[in-house]
């Protein structure tokens, strides 16, 4: 299989060099030339048992003979390597999907353990060291930090908006050290977010410094996120005869997305409903208006604060290109920071649970489908673990929740990150630098 541009005016790559590509040199992103389709048989064949399993099922069509095909198993286990369970919400016949086992106790863990995985695996023993730059509002950073710590060949420089994560994630980004470096910069998400384009848009620099990216533009980002969805779907439509639906909170519809794609190839996915918080463009779409992107907002649930989600171009993408047809494909409801608020409240009381701000704006579109009289079986998807933003829930609820054990390691280990202007020449100058050794 090989991999072309949502735009068309790229050539196509195959699947190990799309994986770890960012933008296609045409703008578009990365999608599979054609997408595989699963029939009954071999949705049937696909085992009930761990993740791996699952998630080496639904990539091997992908890769079709690409050479880590034949590593794919071992990756596989590499990348899940924590459980993913579905576990019921007390007090109801719903269920959520725990996203936040990983190392950094958010749903970002698989995807970037799998792209660490395969990139390592395709290194020459040779090559030069290469940097993964990547630009984050909190749990991108320490999801690819994690991913990517103490491996030989490649090092990993973060950029967070000072003062703008919480303080649990500022503690984890710079918590690594080795060859993972934060830097807190003094500016927002998107001054980040320019500076790493710039960089990697950057030739002259790039033939000094080999550099990557690992934010959802990159298919290795993307495609994992698959298995999940598939092994619970598959699972539930075997015991109970009925398609399961998702609820994803949603920003740069990465997870989604994926949802979006193994349903597509086959599998037993029910209707997937994106949740967003406060910012409007995804909601305005879907209610009739022609697609457009805005300036973010900020709100509680702030990794979903994004006004122009990269991924919206995959969506239309599997829509066939149509903008009413990708109206089709999803729903969307928009939860504001109010909202927010009494959903993490309620929730503790409703189902002795303590959600993240992303994971309420989920069970609160839920609450609004039950209340509408809606009677099909759903899975909230639960994105990060609720002590990574103890600033929002913690004055919410009556008693502060257990950081998970894995995170907890990370938050115990000093912490440093380097202040640094909205300056690209001193983004370029510490880019250059010699600060790891692999
Ligand atoms: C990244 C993130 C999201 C949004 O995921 P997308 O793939 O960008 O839609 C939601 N919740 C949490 C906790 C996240 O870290």
């Amino acid at each position: 299989m090989r991999f072309v541009s949502t735009r068309g005016a790229s050539p196509a790559l195959p699947f190990g060099a799309a994986l770890g590509a960012g933008l296609a040199p045409d703008g578009g992103l990365y999608v599979p030339e054609r997408l595989p389709r699963l029939d009954a048989r071999d949705v049937e064949a696909i085992p009930d048992g761990r993740l791996a399993d699952t998630l080496a099922a639904v990539l091997r069509p992908l890769l079709g003979n690409d050479p880590l095909a034949a590593r794919l198993d071992a990756l596989c286990a590499e990348a899940a390597s924590f459980e993913v369970p579905l576990v019921p919400l007390r007090g109801s016949g719903d269920h959520l999907l725990e996203l936040f086992h990983g190392p950094t106790a958010a749903f970002k863990d698989l995807a970037a353990r799998f792209l660490a995985a395969s990139l390592s695996s395709l290194r020459a023993p040779d090559a030069p060291v290469q940097t993964v730059l990547v630009a984050t509002s909190g749990d991108t950073g320490a999801a690819v930090g994690a991913a990517f710590h103490g491996r030989e060949g490649f090092r990993v420089l973060i950029l967070y908006p000072d003062g703008k994560v919480s303080p649990a994630q500022a503690h984890s980004l710079g918590a690594f050290g080795g060859n993972v470096r934060a830097l807190r910069v003094a500016g927002s998400f998107d001054d980040c977010q320019r500076l790493a384009k710039q960089a990697l848009g950057d030739a002259a620099l790039r033939a000094e410094v080999p550099l990557l990216t690992a934010n959802s533009i990159s298919l290795g980002r993307l495609l994992p996120q698959m298995g999940y969805y598939a092994m619970h779907a598959l699972r539930f439509q075997r015991r109970h005869g009925r398609p399961l639906g998702f609820i994803v909170p949603s920003g740069n519809l990465g997870n989604a997305v994926a949802a979006l794609i193994a349903r597509a190839m086959g599998l037993p996915i029910g209707e997937v409903v994106l949740a967003t918080n406060a910012n409007p463009t995804l909601s305005a779409f879907f209610d009739g208006a022609p697609y457009r992107g805005r300036d973010a907002i900020p709100t509680l649930a702030n990794a979903m604060d994004v006004g122009a989600p990269s991924n919206v171009e995959r969506l239309f993408w599997l829509a066939g290109g149509d903008e009413a047809a990708a109206r089709g494909l999803i729903r969307v409801q928009r939860i504001d920071d109010a909202r927010i608020r009494a959903t993490v409240a309620a929730a503790e009381a409703r189902h002795g649970i303590a959600p993240c701000p992303h994971t309420a704006c989920g069970l609160a579109v839920l609450e609004d489908l039950r209340a509408a009289g809606d009677t099909r079986d759903w899975a909230v998807a639960a994105t990060a673990h609720a002590s990574k933003f103890l600033d929002v829930v913690g004055p919410l609820l009556s008693s502060t929740p257990a950081v998970p054990a894995a995170f907890a390691a990370l938050l115990a280990k000093p912490a440093h990150a380097d202040a640094m202007a909205v300056d690209g020449a001193a983004l370029a100058e510490v880019l250059r630098a010699d600060w790891a050794t692999p």
